[in-house]
């Protein structure tokens, strides 16, 4: 029986739920990346590292929501603030004390952040972040990652690893490819590309625009082919590069702030960009997103100024009740250390495995964020990130689902996160399933 079939056979509850899900819903869920066949898996409960789906199965988990559980499943402080808040209402249109204790606490993190907003999403926050480069710069393009996601928005659903090779264009100038049916031409118009790690390219993708780029947007560690880290200079060659051109650096920390450090990437690396960009951890588990930095850009915003951001739910209280209490009473110094050991516990794991076998994989990481590639070497951009085997890679996703484990998110450029509530017992367990998983494949 393959992995697949035996998957089948285990979750017969997620099969019924989606079977009906699907016939309500495009693919029975409510973001594309969340399916998969023959059926996802669908969750009916979780704690701490564990998730358990309907059928009882019970899971460690490394997808965590695409990492935005830092804190891990039903955190108790989380949860009670959520309820305490809760009792005191959700949502008022009018503003609460509690968007500026987050911000604060965000802002003690991160001193490139002089002024903030919140939104509900990661994509807001990127979205509003462009518009105010726009908006600040008087200029028109934005260059990105080839590769890299930084939310459903049209100017930026650009060359996101859709396209087929073909499509892509020569590597150090890749062609704007729209990644979704619906988008005017004025999102690839606008929209350069540029391949991580490489500031030639860059400088050429600057000279293409002739004094026309309003800002660059870039996570400061890839996180769409594995976790790719920054070469050494990388960022700061960026800094030094946008100062020059007079361009807004924005940093999209959505998936790596306040997780891979206290003070996100921000920290990690020691370059400050003008405006940053978050969602995930600084939400706790609820929908947060933020964009915030250069005091000076951040008064271009309305009511300030003239760059328009609006949100029923923008800063709402659960929200930041439950951001405050993620990050001001589980995600301490000490618990970003030993997350981080773990995460290096589970990548050394994971390499030794794959040399013992000699089998053509790698695994990169980045702090508390990691990916596993069957790829034989470790890629420093997304193109060669995505020359590895994604058939092995289904294998290698069945085979540890069918024995406890979500391993990473749903597709083979996604990547594995520790929580606070993981434990060395989770990683020994986990890896001693790797090594039966690995070897099946490649037997
Ligand atoms: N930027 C990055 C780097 C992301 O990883 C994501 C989502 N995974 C987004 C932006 C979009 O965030 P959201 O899904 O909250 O809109």
């Amino acid at each position: 029986m393959s992995e697949q079939e035996r998957y089948v056979e285990r979750t017969p509850a997620s099969a019924a739920a989606y079977e009906r899900a699907s016939r309500l819903i495009p693919g029975g869920v409510g973001s594309a990346i969340q399916f998969f066949t023959p059926h996802p898996l669908y969750i009916g409960d979780s704690r701490g590292s564990r998730v358990w789906d309907l059928d009882g199965n019970e899971y460690i988990d490394y997808l965590l929501c695409y990492a935005a559980m830092v804190a891990g499943h039903a955190n108790p402080y989380v949860v009670e603030a959520i309820k305490a808040q809760a009792d005191h209402g959700t949502l008022f249109g009018m503003p609460t004390a509690l968007a500026a204790d987050l911000a604060e606490e965000i802002m003690r993190r991160y001193p490139a952040i002089e002024m903030i907003r919140f939104t509900q999403s990661g994509v807001e926050a990127t979205q509003t972040a462009i518009r105010l480069a726009r908006a600040a710069t008087g200029r028109r393009h934005i260059v990105k990652i080839e590769g890299s996601y930084h939310g459903g928005t049209d100017h930026l659903l650009v060359s996101i690893g859709g396209a087929p090779p073909e499509a892509m264009g020569p590597p150090d100038a890749p062609t704007s490819t729209a990644d979704s049916a619906g988008l005017l031409p004025a999102s690839t118009e606008y929209t350069i590309v540029a391949p991580f790690n490489d500031l030639d390219a860059m400088r050429a993708a600057f000279d293409r625009c002739d004094g026309d780029v309003a800002g660059v947007i870039v996570e400061p560690a890839m996180t769409n082919g594995g976790v790719i880290p920054p070469r050494p200079g990388y960022l700061e060659g960026l800094r030094q590069l946008t100062r020059d051109r007079n361009a807004v650096l924005i940093f999209d920390e959505v998936k790596v702030g306040c997780r891979i450090a206290p003070g996100g990437a921000c920290q990690r690396f020691g370059v400050t960009p003008d405006l940053v960009t978050l969602a995930k951890a600084i939400g706790g588990g609820v929908p947060v997103g933020a964009f915030g930095g250069r005091r000076d850009l951040m008064e271009e915003i309305s009511p300030l100024g003239p760059a328009i951001h609006f949100g029923t739910y923008n800063a709402n209280p659960l929200g930041m009740a439950a951001g405050l209490a993620c990050l001001t009473k589980v995600m301490t110094d000490e618990t970003y250390e030993r997350m981080e050991a773990l995460a290096t516990r589970l990548a050394e794991g994971q390499r030794k495995i794959i040399a013992d076998l000699g089998i053509p994989a790698c695994v990169t990481q980045v702090a508390t964020l990691g990916g596993i590639l069957f790829t034989p070497t470790e890629p420093t951009n997304f193109r060669e990130a995505s020359r590895c085997d994604v058939s092995k890679w289904w294998d290698y996703w069945f085979g540890m689902l069918n024995r406890g484990v979500i391993p990473m998110g749903s597709a083979w450029f996604e990547e594995w996160s520790i929580s606070a509530a993981h434990t060395e017992a989770d990683i020994d367990r986990t890896l001693e399933v790797t090594e039966e998983v690995l070897r099946a494949i490649y037997a």
